[in-house]
Order: C-alpha cells, then structure tokens, then sequence
C-alpha cells in the first residue's frame, strides 16, 4: 500500500513537471474554419509544440453581432471542423465569451507560449486583435497571417501612397502586383502533435445558433453544406462546369451561372489564394477560357475592394462614405419596408429576389442590385435598413460586401452608381429573366401567366388574369407603387437633396 502511494506520488509528480515545461501553441480559429491553405495554421504545426485548437463565440462585441443565417451556418460550419480534427486524432475546442477573458483562461491552464491566428478586417475584430497584441506580445509569442483577402489592404495603394476609392485603378494596381499572397504548402497532420490536457470545451448547442422558437431553416438545409469538404466540391464544380460560360451567364438568375462560393468565402472555408490559383491552372492547362476566368477573378476583385474600403473607412457599414449623404430626407415607411422584407411588392422580380433570399438565405447578385435599387430609390427607404435586412438572412452576410454593395446603390458609397441610375424592375426582368422562369419559382401564384405578363402581370387583362387563377390585390399584390411615380418621387428627392 505505502509501495504503491508512492510511486503514485512520483508519477503525479512527474506528470506536474512535464506539464509544467511541456508548452503549447495555440491555434484561434477565426474567419478561416479550413485546414487546408491555412497559413497561420499550417505556422502554429510547424513550432514543434503540442498544438491547441481552439475557436470563441464572442458574442460580447456589441455592433455587427453575426446574424440569423450565419448563426445558422456557423454552426454547421464549426461541425464539420470538429468532425475532420477528431478524423485526425486531435479536438476543435470551443468556448464562449469575451475573446480577452477566455484567452487568458486557455493560456495559463494550457501553459500556452505561442498564439497564432488569421487577421480579420472588421473594425470589432481588429480592435480584439489590437488588445490581444497589447496584452500578450511582451509575455508570448504572438503571430498574425493573412489569407482571408488576395492582397493585403496596406499593400495596395495610390501613386500618392493613399488608399484607393475607385474599383477600376485599385484592381489594376492589384493586378500589377507579381501575384498574390502564395499558396502554402500542405500540411502533413499524420505528424501533428495535438494538445491532449484536460481543459473544458463547450458544446456547440449551448451556444443555440440554430433556430430557437419557428425552425426557418429548412431552406437553408436544402441548398447548403456548410463547411471545408464542401467548399472545395463546390470550387470544382464551378471550375468545371460554371466559369467557362460566366461572362454571358452571371447576370442571369434564372440559371446556375455564378461559383455560389460566396458563404464558403466569407467563413474562410475556402481560401480566396485557393480559388485564384486554381483558376490560373485551369486556364494554363487550357481547361478555362481567360477572359471568362478574368471576368471571376474580377469579382474576387470586388470582395477585395470592399475589404480595402472597410480597412480604410471604418465607419462604412454605418453611415455614408460621401458625407453630404448623411443628411438625405429617406422615408420611414413601415408598411413598405416589411412588403420589400416578405416579397409583397408586387414587383415579381423584386419579389421573387426577396423570397429566395428568405427561403435560401442567398440571392443572385444581379437582383441584389434590383431589389437595393427598388428599396432606396422607388421606395426611398434608408439603404441601412436593406443592409440590416440582409446581414441578418444572407448566410454569405459580410460586413464589407454588403456595407459597400448598399452604399454603392444609394450612391453614397465611395465609387456608387449615380443617383439617377434607377433601375426599371420590369424592363430588369424582361431583361434578366426573360421568359419568367426565376419567378415561376419563387412566386408560385404567377406560374400560369403568359410570359408576356410575367414581369407586369398588372398589365394583364381580367380574363388572363382570371385563366392564370390571379386576382390582383389578393392572390398577388398590386404594385405598391408604380414605376412613373416612384422614379419621380426619387429623382425629384434627389435632384432636391443634391442642390439644397
Ligand atoms: P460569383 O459571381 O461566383 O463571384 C465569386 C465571388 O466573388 C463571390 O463568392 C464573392 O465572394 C465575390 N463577389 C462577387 N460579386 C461581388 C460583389 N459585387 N461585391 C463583392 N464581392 C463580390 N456579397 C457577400 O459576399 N456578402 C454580402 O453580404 C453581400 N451583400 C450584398 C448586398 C448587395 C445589396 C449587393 C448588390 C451585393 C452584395 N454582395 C455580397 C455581393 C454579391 O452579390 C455576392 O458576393 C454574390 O452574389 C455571391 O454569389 P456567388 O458566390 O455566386 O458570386
């Protein structure tokens, strides 16, 4: 008995040297939930220490807190990572609060001397990476990598060394760079050493990101697989079936003519380095025609646009870029605001936009920029309220995108379409969707009219109508207000706005 207490004591001795010399490197993950083309995590393996995973729902930050689809996807997304570490012998830990307190926590229990992470661009998330900085450089090593953007928002810029606010002359500067951030290499987990101390870890459904009260989220399950394996499908799929018709087919909604990669992009599922360097291959290899890869990549180039405006303007997603749009006279409109929310307009493509984004948490970029239009300027609705709409149903919601595609269509933004630019929902359409096929899905009760109709169905006689089972006003909207009218209306609140 004395033998054995003994030699126990020795071992819980021993075990509290080892653990006390033996220390950690600790992986955050942020808006980066991959494995592959992680740079920082790819560094945090190659420190030859026991490596810690770790990821933190701060739901402390008080603006921009992640909205219903992305708490949605977030969920789904943090799973999949979860189940690919435990394949590779290791575990994601998970933890809520306030990213400072749980750090502080993880370091010392973990006996952590290495932090690494991927940087972020959202004014919240920076101030968090600045007081981490602050807190713990002196103390640890503390290192931050790139890979969420292209370029690096600090290496783009002017002749006159200032940041960019133009599209066009800032992804010409990008293009001129040799290339972007490198691929990194692959890491080989057979030979990582994982962190295996007894440290509490939360399950994901305390954190409650799904739907609490109504389930909404049966649209989501039908059309997404969040997480890492499936971004990467998704990536072939668009390189070999999608972008070698994308130039002529992007604009149209009523078909599969865009990556869908937008959400995979947004939670770092993928890596944009990933997405261009493939696409480079392809066009090598002569499996992609350039111009239509080239057309892609500039949509890449949008994304990286944005994030440089949000870097360099931090206040972007709350309030104008061009100050003098602080003071425009935008309507209150509650009625109007929740007909736009529900697909009620009476526009079909407004509506139908609307209604796909409620059931699938996505929209086509090409109605995105139809149904921002009708919002500011036939309804002259605050283009903040269609920015809170959004952020809070789109599962790809990302606080640059959205911030600058809003301010783009209001014409407050940095290089904005001009006011007068307002887009003619039915003549978009016709255009866009030309024999109503988007519609026909997304507002089932106008299925039976005529093509001729589809997009005004206003303009059908009682008889059509009636052969069409429609009664304008009830099984459908009327338009909630006419196209004349609301042109006028936001001309003349503009041209006033403009000169007073
Ligand atoms: P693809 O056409 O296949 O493009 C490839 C990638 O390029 C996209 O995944 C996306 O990351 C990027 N991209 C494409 N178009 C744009 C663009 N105009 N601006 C910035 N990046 C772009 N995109 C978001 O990711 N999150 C948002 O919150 C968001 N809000 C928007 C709000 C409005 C009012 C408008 C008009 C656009 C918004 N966009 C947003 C941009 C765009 O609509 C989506 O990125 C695009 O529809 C995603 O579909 P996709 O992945 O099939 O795009």
């Amino acid at each position: 008995m004395f033998r054995y207490s003994r030699q126990f004591q020795y071992a819980f001795i021993y075990f509290l040297v080892i653990a006390s010399v033996t220390k950690t490197s600790l992986f955050l993950f942020r808006n980066d939930l991959r494995l592959a083309d992680n740079t920082a995590l790819a560094a945090t393996f190659d420190s030859n220490q026991d490596v810690m995973l770790l990821y933190i729902h701060d739901d402390s930050v008080t603006s921009w807190k992640a909205g219903s689809a992305s708490r949605w996807w977030l969920h789904h997304s943090l799973l999949g990572l979860q189940q690919l570490i435990k394949q590779l012998g290791g575990q994601l830990y998970l933890r809520r609060g306030n990213t400072l307190s749980v750090l502080r926590e993880i370091i010392h229990e973990a006996n952590v001397n290495r932090l690494y992470f991927s940087r972020t661009y959202e004014p919240a998330q920076r101030q968090i990476e600045q007081a981490i900085y602050d807190e713990w450089h002196d103390a640890i090593t503390v290192k931050r990598y790139g890979g969420y953007l292209l370029f690096e928002p600090e290496q783009i810029k002017t002749g006159q060394g200032a940041p960019y606010k133009v599209f066009t002359p800032f992804w010409k500067s990008c293009m001129a760079q040799v290339e972007p951030l490198l691929i990194p290499r692959a890491t080989d987990f057979s030979s990582c050493r994982f962190f295996r101390g007894n440290i509490r870890s939360d399950s994901i459904d305390e954190w409650q990101l799904l739907p609490c009260s109504s389930d909404w989220s049966p649209g989501l399950r039908q059309t997404w697989q969040p997480g890492e394996a499936a971004a990467q499908q998704r990536l072939q799929y668009a390189l070999n079936h999608i972008l070698n018709d994308y130039a002529e087919e992007r604009n149209r909604p009523d078909r599969e003519g865009t990556s869908k990669l937008s959400p995979h992009l947004h939670f770092g599922e993928l890596s944009p380095v990933r997405v261009w360097s493939d696409v480079k291959q392809f066009i090598q290899v002569g499996k992609l025609e350039k111009d239509q890869a080239m057309c892609f990549l500039r949509e890449l180039g949008w994304r990286e646009f944005s994030a440089h405006l949000l870097f360099h303007w931090q206040s972007l997603p709350d309030s104008a870029f061009r100050p003098e749009y602080k003071s425009f006279p935008w309507k209150q409109d509650v009625a109007a605001l929740t007909a736009w929310q529900t697909g009620e307009t009476g526009y079909p493509i407004v509506d139908a936009g609307m209604r796909q984004l409620w059931y699938s948490g996505w929209m086509h970029n090409r109605v995105r920029m139809i149904v921002g239009s009708f919002l500011v300027k036939h309804l002259l609705i605050h283009w903040r309220e269609g920015e809170d709409w959004f952020w809070d149903t789109l599962v790809d919601a990302d606080l640059a995108n959205n911030a600058a595609s809003w301010q783009w269509i209001a014409g407050s933004g940095a290089d904005a379409a001009p006011y007068f630019r307002i887009f003619n929902p039915v003549l978009q359409g016709k255009k866009f969707d030309p024999d109503g096929s988007y519609v026909r899905k997304w507002v089932p009760e106008l299925k039976n009219l005529p093509i001729r109709y589809i997009h005004e169905p206003w303009a059908a006689d009682v008889v059509t109508l009636s052969n069409a089972d429609i009664t304008l006003g009830d099984s459908y909207p009327a338009p909630i207000v006419t196209h004349e009218e609301g042109r006028k209306r936001a001309l003349a609140a503009f041209e006033a706005f403009k000169n007073g």
